[in-house]
């Protein structure tokens, strides 16, 4: 499986790293885009994003303007000579933006997870040489990913790049969107030449995770950043919470720490940083088991029951240990755990029930 990729080659862009695309989630009104769009010129960016087409998890949200929002970005590249990125889902998307001058599309997280929908902007991309930036899909799937790249590809599209944007999970931890940075970093290692920019907005979710996030993936070696910005970030139509001030991007670009020769790899820093969060999350599920613990233990005091019943301490023993030699570890090790867990338990039970 190979991609056949050319350098983005963007007018007037340098090949420097990171290349920056930062604008606003969406393009909410003619006043709010130029208004943005002045700032962010002012601050040296010459790559400006918008949504006007807002693919949203849920209905009721901004949904985006549609073709009455292109020519406030046609105002955008004529006042300020900025390229113009904008999210196309379908053919009739792309095929307007094409006319509007846009230079660069990029497929949503929700359209790279449709293979059918990807493969009708490529029909429709055919014999052009747009650039393209496919954000990761929605869920954690590298063979989507690629899949969306390889059917752009095949269309003839070579001028071809991704964005790393994070991955939806059930429960809402520090990220809105898991970084699972080994994603990107193995697709980086299956295809060494494409560009691979990183969205902090998306996957932080917040202002401030906004800097950390720039500078770890710089230290990863990402290729650009796609940041939302804003000119009034807290009147924000979509996402918030998660945008930022022209001259607050400015600021975090200015203090990035661009380090030469670096590979796309993960850093001993972000292990850890996952290594943290999952400690994190055995604490959490401790805490709950433990809670629950005690609302048996009120059931055993009301019902006159001993605490310890045996037959059940032996069937979670054996089930665990049995799990966690599925799972490659050693059933002694996960004899210890549980047996320490279930210590643990019955002392919390009985200051409970004898409180
Ligand atoms: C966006 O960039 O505003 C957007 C909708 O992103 P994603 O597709 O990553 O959710
Ligand atoms: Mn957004």
């Amino acid at each position: 499986m190979e991609l056949e990729i050319k350098e983005l080659a963007l007018p007037g862009i340098p090949k420097q790293r990171p290349l920056v695309i930062a604008g606003p989630c969406s393009a909410e009104t003619e006043e709010q885009v130029i208004c943005t769009a002045t700032q962010l010129a002012s601050k040296g960016i010459k790559i400006f994003r918008a949504g006007v087409w807002k693919p949203r998890t849920k209905p009721g949200g901004f949904e985006g303007h549609g073709e009455k929002a292109l020519p406030w970005l046609k105002r955008v590249k004529e006042e300020t000579g900025m390229l113009l990125c904008v999210e196309v889902a379908t053919p009739e998307h792309a095929e307007a933006a094409l006319k509007a001058g846009v230079d660069i599309l990029w497929v949503g997280a929700r359209t790279t997870a449709n293979p059918f929908a990807v493969q009708a902007l490529a029909d429709f991309l055919k014999g052009t040489d747009i650039p393209v930036l496919v954000k990761n899909p929605v869920n954690p799937d590298l063979e989507l990913w690629i899949g969306a790249l390889m059917r752009l590809n095949g269309a003839g599209l070579k001028r071809i790049g991704a964005i790393h944007r994070g991955f939806s999970t059930i429960d809402q931890k520090l990220y809105r969107n898991m970084p699972m940075w080994h994603i990107p970093i193995e697709l980086h290692r299956k295809f060494p030449k494409l560009p691979i920019l990183c969205d902090p907005s998306h996957i932080g979710g917040r202002r401030d995770l906004i800097a950390p996030l720039c500078q770890q993936s710089m230290d990863m070696g990402f290729d650009g950043l796609v940041v939302e910005s804003h000119c009034r970030p807290d009147e924000a139509w979509s996402d918030a919470k998660q945008q930022v001030l022209p001259d607050v991007l400015d600021f975090i670009l200015d203090r990035l720490v661009i380090r030469d020769n670096v590979e796309l790899t993960e850093s001993l820093a972000s292990l850890r940083n996952q290594i943290d969060n999952i400690d994190d999350d055995i604490m959490n599920l401790l805490t709950k088991r433990m809670r629950i613990s005690g609302e048996i233990a009120m059931y055993k005091k009301e019902h006159n029951m001993a605490v310890v019943q045996t037959g059940r301490y032996s069937e979670i023993l054996e089930k665990r240990c049995a799990h966690g030699a599925l799972c490659g570890m050693s059933p002694e090790f996960v004899r210890r755990i549980f047996e320490a867990i279930h210590e643990e338990s019955v002392r919390q039970q009985m200051e409970l029930i004898n409180r």
